[in-house]
């Protein structure tokens, strides 16, 4: 292994290293050369994610029988890390194949299974999952959207934020209450095809401080009817806790990827600081630097030792609650720190946009903050000490 770039992991095989490189081949030809155009229009095109679901890009951890690639989250997780490694932050596969898909397929009855995730799979359609409200995120149990059982269906009447995807989804897990006096018990997740559907609209696309070309967005519900059979599962008031089961993949995935733009910021900055010149010699040379990325390789190090453990242990069906949270909160704590230090040996090209250091540090700084904020992360942790 190089200081940046780990050996293959024990949780891959040919097949996911063949995976790795299909997916790397799609985002650095297909995906990295718009990621500018995408940051300013502020989504990616939508076709790319039909072309991603050609490619069986999406979902590959989904059964072949419901049209995913039969993988695991190996194949979920080497996708994350590809993304970081070619610096295409806009497609939001992680929140489409690794949360939207897998609540499905959890929760979802054998017919809704087969409604939804063989299009979910070729990209006909975009997942997005919408909790967040403006008055409540990490307070999920103060949601105050409604989806009201009147006759053959469900009546929806709120309003989202933030919900990543939710300027291309068309096909939204919402979570509602279904029984608003019942606290996190009257809350229920409703999956809505958006096509065509009355009373639902968008927000405009909301500019961030970093990862410009995902689609951030707000989602209003006025009177939107759909038919009782979406609500996921076949019964209601189990939104909450099926929310908390699948919360450590998402947590996961997210370490998955902080760990992967460590190596990467790494990578760019021992490259940087070995070609720039300063005093007659280069930047690597000074012993700040020197001692400085020493450091940065050794968290880069043990992050990668510990990640690769949780995705095992994962895999094996074993990953708890609160490593899942540690795993979160450490590993994009630690992305921060390590983007911060390294624009510094950039200089005042750090600051630039056109330098890939500069989005490795304003990418980086939402992660502490959805999924999950870290601090509810060490409240989760700290239930358990
Ligand atoms: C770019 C982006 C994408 C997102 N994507 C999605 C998405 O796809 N779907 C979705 O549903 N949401 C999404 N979110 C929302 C995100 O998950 C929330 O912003 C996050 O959960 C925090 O909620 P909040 O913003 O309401 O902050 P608040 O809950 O108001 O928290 C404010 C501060 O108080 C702290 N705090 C709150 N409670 C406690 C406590 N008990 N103890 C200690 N500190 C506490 C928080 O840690 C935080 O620092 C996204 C957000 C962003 C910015």
């Amino acid at each position: 292994m190089t200081a940046t770039r780990p050996a293959r992991p024990a949780w891959s095989d040919d097949d996911i290293e063949a995976f790795r490189d299909l997916a790397r081949s799609f985002l650095t030809k297909e995906c990295a050369p718009h990621e500018e155009r995408w940051g300013q229009q502020q989504h990616v095109d939508r076709e790319i994610w039909n072309k991603a679901g050609e490619l069986g890009l999406l979902c590959p951890s989904i059964p072949t029988e419901y049209g995913g690639g039969g993988g695991t989250f190996a194949h979920e997780a080497v996708m994350a890390e590809e993304q970081i490694r070619a610096m295409v932050g806009s497609l939001g596969t992680a929140v489409h194949s690794t949360i939207v898909a897998h609540y499905v397929l959890a929760y979802g009855t054998e017919e809704q299974k087969q409604r939804w995730l063989p299009r979910l799979a070729s990209g006909e359609l975009v997942g997005a999952i919408a909790m967040t409200e403006p008055g409540t995120g990490s307070d999920l149990q103060g949601i105050k959207t409604k989806a009201l059982k009147s006759g053959g269906q469900y009546v929806i009447d709120g309003a989202k934020t933030f919900i990543s995807n939710g300027g291309l989804a068309n096909f939204i897990i919402v979570a509602a209450k279904t029984d608003p006096e019942n606290g996190a018990k009257g809350i229920s997740l409703i999956a809505v095809e958006t096509d065509g559907l009355e009373g639902f609209s968008r927000g405009r696309l909301l500019k961030k401080i970093g990862q410009h070309g995902q689609d951030t967005a707000e989602l209003f519900f006025d009177g939107v009817k759909v038919p009782v059979d979406c609500l996921l599962g076949d019964e209601e008031g189990q939104g909450f806790i099926q929310l908390m089961s699948q919360l450590p993949q998402e947590r996961l995935v997210l370490a998955v990827g902080a760990v992967a733009a460590i190596e990467e910021t790494l990578a760019q900055t021992l490259k940087y600081t070995k070609d720039r010149n300063a005093f007659g010699k280069t930047v690597f040379s000074f012993q700040n630097t020197r001692f400085k990325l020493a450091e940065v390789a050794t968290t880069a190090k043990i992050a990668r030792v510990f990640i690769d453990d949780c995705i095992q242990q994962h895999l094996a069906g074993q990953l708890d609650v609160a490593t899942a949270s540690m795993a979160k909160w450490w590993t994009t704590q630690m992305q921060c720190d390590v983007a911060d230090e390294c624009l510094q040996f950039f200089g005042g090209y750090g600051y630039m946009e056109e330098y890939p250091i500069s989005r490795l540090y304003t990418d980086a700084r939402i992660q502490k903050i959805y999924g999950g904020t870290n601090e509810i992360m060490k409240e989760i942790i700290s239930r358990f000490l």
